[in-house]
């Protein structure tokens, strides 16, 4: 589809998008140097968050810049060269910037209806908005070594919240570096709840946005806590040091889905955000028995995996979001191994004649749950292997304090196997792509029936039950070891 819009009244722009030509033209700075290269734009909005302004000083002359949206170029409303004054021309929704570069530029967006991008903002009040940089923040590619640094002039009432690196100092200074492209960042900006709590090994910045009904604040703070600690107990700190968490208000609306925490999700994209949707309406014991925050969370012990892999991020996410309920007593051991064995009863039902790859290749939809628990399967059989094999000494979370500590946040897209690869690294022998050999392109579902029955877990008419006596006992028990701490606390909040 082409379609054609007067850009402005001068006629002289003429904006056409062509959407599948818009990302693949995307052309380096003009020179490369060793030097680290920053960018330093100034960001400007008015009181009413109609209007949006940015000057960009380039760390040297580039010849391209690009929104990640491909509609980006439709709210723009004016683009110069500060260095001449003159326009900058569009063409099929890209700047058309001179070969010889341009070393600073500065542009007007239409906040307003950029704003109706997300359909989210339906569901706020008016103070708050989001609306993604993919649809305001025009760049040139970020490769390793080059980074931009965005400062904010902020009117009085107008916050910001963003995934980028905060810069100390008192002002709302960022520092954006190169990251993998999940989903568009939320940037929020407006009146809204802004905190940081801290969990061990990380302080979150927390976003609590303005719904149309009340939210009571301090309830949710105690829930983002309480689940971003459980997390904390893989292996004694969270794994992103300073992640962006932005929780969205989204009322009891919804018919079919009464559950406190009706949807969440993980987007990198300039940094790590936790995007956690909650009907407010709902007490806080209901949210902290919802496993939505803790799986989000979760998923931050590994890096964003390719597509094609994502049975593996789902599959831990899966399996630790089990492990770490019952580890903070959210759950008790006989509750997550029936729920870790149910889950795994859906991944063998699912789609039989597909391999894990294949399910995650084939659509969603396909095999949804043989994505959701192939991984978790491979992930038990790779907990228990690393214990069993060092007598206890070495288990999956010591495997993942590693690899956060070498390797986290990481700042590009890993693909499956080379995941296992550096896991194995990790390990004191290899573990992972053993089985990765064996189930990744293999139909069916991992057989984990002797493993549960060398566990101590018996199960019959689809019910599990924990014997006494079992070989592989001390290490069951020790997978799902409840810290009294955690667990004593939560029990409080509960209760409250
Ligand atoms: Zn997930």
């Amino acid at each position: 589809m082409i379609r054609k819009t007067i850009f402005d009244q001068s006629s002289q722009w003429l904006l056409s998008s062509a959407r599948l030509l818009a990302p693949i033209f995307l052309l380096g700075s003009v020179s490369v140097s060793a030097e680290p290269d920053i960018h330093h734009y100034t960001v400007s909005i008015d009181y009413a968050m109609s209007r949006l302004w940015v000057e960009a000083r380039f760390g040297q002359a580039v010849n391209s810049v690009t929104a990640r949206s491909h509609d980006a170029g439709k709210y723009l409303l004016d683009v110069r060269s500060c260095d001449d004054d003159q326009q900058i021309r569009m063409r099929n929704q890209r700047m058309m910037l001179p070969q010889h570069g341009i070393s600073c530029m500065n542009y007007t967006v239409d906040f307003e209806r950029a704003a109706q991008e997300h359909r989210y903002n339906e569901m706020l009040s008016p103070e708050n908005i989001i609306v993604s940089p993919s649809y305001w923040l025009w760049r040139p590619e970020l490769r390793t070594g080059t980074d931009i640094q965005i400062e904010f002039r902020l009117p009085e009432n107008v916050q910001v919240s963003v995934p980028w690196q905060k810069l100390a100092g008192d002002g709302p200074v960022y520092r954006l570096s190169k990251s993998p492209e999940s989903a568009f960042a939320p940037a929020v900006f407006g009146g809204f709840d802004y905190r940081e709590i801290e969990v061990p090994g990380a302080m979150l910045r927390v976003t609590l946005l303005n719904g149309v009904q009340e939210m009571d604040n301090e309830s949710i703070l105690q829930w983002v806590l309480a689940t971003a600690t459980d997390v904390s107990l893989a292996y004694g700190r969270f794994p992103n040091p300073s992640p962006q968490v932005v929780v969205i208000p989204v009322g009891d609306g919804r018919i079919n889905d009464r559950s406190a925490v009706p949807f969440g999700r993980v987007i990198r994209d300039g940094g790590e955000t936790v995007e956690l949707q909650v009907d407010q309406s709902q007490p806080l014991e209901a949210l902290l028995s919802d496993w939505t925050a803790t799986h989000e969370f979760s998923h931050l012990m590994l890096p964003y995996v390719e597509r094609k892999h994502r049975w593996i991020s789902e599959g831990f996410a899966q399996y630790y979001q089990n492990v770490l309920l019952t580890r903070s007593g959210a759950y008790d051991d006989l509750y997550a191994w029936q729920k870790i064995y149910d889950g795994f009863e859906r991944g063998r039902a699912s789609r039989p004649e597909l391999s894990p790859n294949e399910a995650t290749t084939g659509g969603m939809r396909a095999g949804l749950m043989k994505v959701y628990w192939s991984g978790a399967a491979i992930a038990l059989m790779a907990d228990v292997r690393l214990r069993e094999r060092s007598a206890g000494a070495e288990s999956l979370d010591d495997i993942l304090d590693k690899f956060q500590a070498c390797c986290l946040p990481s700042d590009r897209v890993w693909s499956g196997p080379e995941l296992f690869a550096q896991f194995d690294e990790l390990a004191s022998a290899p573990v992972f792509m053993p089985l990765y050999r064996r189930f990744a392109d293999t139909a069916g579902f991992p057989d984990t029936s002797e493993l549960f029955e060398r566990l101590g877990l018996s199960v019959s008419d689809g019910r599990v039950r924990i014997r006494l006596f079992a070989e592989l006992r001390a290490i069951r028990k020790s997978i799902l070891e409840t810290n009294d701490a955690a667990a004593s606390w939560r029990e409080q909040l509960a209760a409250n």
